[in-house]
């Protein structure tokens, strides 16, 4: 078995601001694991501000594993990629096939102002986008309001509206935003403050459904999220959960406990994406996925993990 490595940077078109700060570029490590002339591909892309390794760690601990198989990745993203490399790998060997689907994939909107918001939403519903997901806690509240409530305009008719704050908002600021919101134009909100201890009050002051993402960047966070009744959905990101494997047993105990599961991506190349897809097709078919990032991209990435009328296709 030999592993090869190879660093890549790929370009946002726009700086996208988060609560986490702004993302401009992001940097992967690829990795190509051969055996008995086969295959397999993973890809670890740490972004600051989720709890991670750092890129340089995650690069170095899989430069470990390359030179000394014994010594296999612990961090993270590093080990994530590193199992859907293998599960990539095994397969190749097993000539698996995966039959043609296709699953719905959101377009995220980061604009902070409201006339750049505007026209990101009415060019993703243009392109057939189902779903539009609003970033949310990086300005302040006021503002937010209004783009919220401008969204909701754009987007009532036909297209699912979702919002996610990064934990980027105090109980306060959240409640004040999100109050006066009618809920049954909002499909959820992902991590409206970073502490899940404050949801259940958000959730009974709002009405909205609450999702979890960066409180779940390990398995054992899972069972305080279980715990916590304001949580309705999680989101699940394979290229910090243990690739497949660890992705399916998360959505198995989300199922058994009656939550939705969106998989999502984390501005990822075209490698986790595909690895995602697959993933979002076998365990959510019907739901609207964290997958439609290829366009906020300078490269082109690949046409099977790039957005079509808001789809993702396998063929
Ligand atoms: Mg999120």
């Amino acid at each position: 078995m030999q592993i090869r490595l190879a660093t890549r940077t790929l370009r946002l078109r726009q700086p996208l601001r988060t609560a986490h700060g702004t993302t401009t570029e992001r940097h992967s490590v690829e990795i190509a694991i051969s055996d008995q002339g086969l295959v397999g591909h993973g890809e670890a892309a740490p972004l600051p501000g989720f709890g991670l390794e750092s890129f340089d760690d995650a690069l170095h601990s899989l430069q470990e594993w390359a030179n000394d198989h014994h010594k296999f990745p612990t961090s993270p993203a590093a080990r994530s990629a590193a199992l859907a490399a293998l599960d990539d790998l095994a397969d190749a060997k097993t000539n698996k096939v995966k039959p043609p689907a296709s699953v719905l994939v959101q377009a995220l909107v980061g604009a902070t102002d409201l006339e750049g918001m505007k026209e990101e939403i009415q060019a993703a519903v243009r392109h057939g986008y189902k779903g539009i997901k609003l970033k949310v806690g990086s300005t302040d509240p006021e503002t937010d309001y209004r783009r919220i409530c401008e969204a909701i305009e754009l987007t009532h008719a036909s297209t699912t509206l979702r919002l996610d704050a990064n934990g980027g908002w105090s109980a306060e600021e959240a409640m004040s935003v999100l109050r006066p919101i009618e809920s049954r134009f909002v499909d959820l909100i992902e991590e409206p403050t970073s502490n899940p201890s404050d949801w259940q009050k958000i959730a009974d002051t709002t009405g909205l459904l609450l999702a979890a993402d960066e409180n779940l960047v390990n398995e054992k966070q899972v069972e305080g999220l279980l715990m916590n009744a304001a949580v309705g959905a999680l989101i699940l990101k394979p290229s910090i959960l243990g690739g497949a494997s660890g992705t399916r047993s998360i959505a198995e105990l989300a199922a058994e406990n009656k939550l939705r599961v969106i998989i999502s991506s984390f501005l990822d190349g075209p490698i986790a994406l595909r690895a995602a897809r697959d993933l979002a097709i076998e365990l959510a078919p019907k739901e609207i996925h964290g997958l439609g990032t290829a366009g906020l991209f300078v490269e082109r990435f690949p046409k099977d993990v790039t957005p079509d009328q808001g789809y993702l296709h396998r063929s």
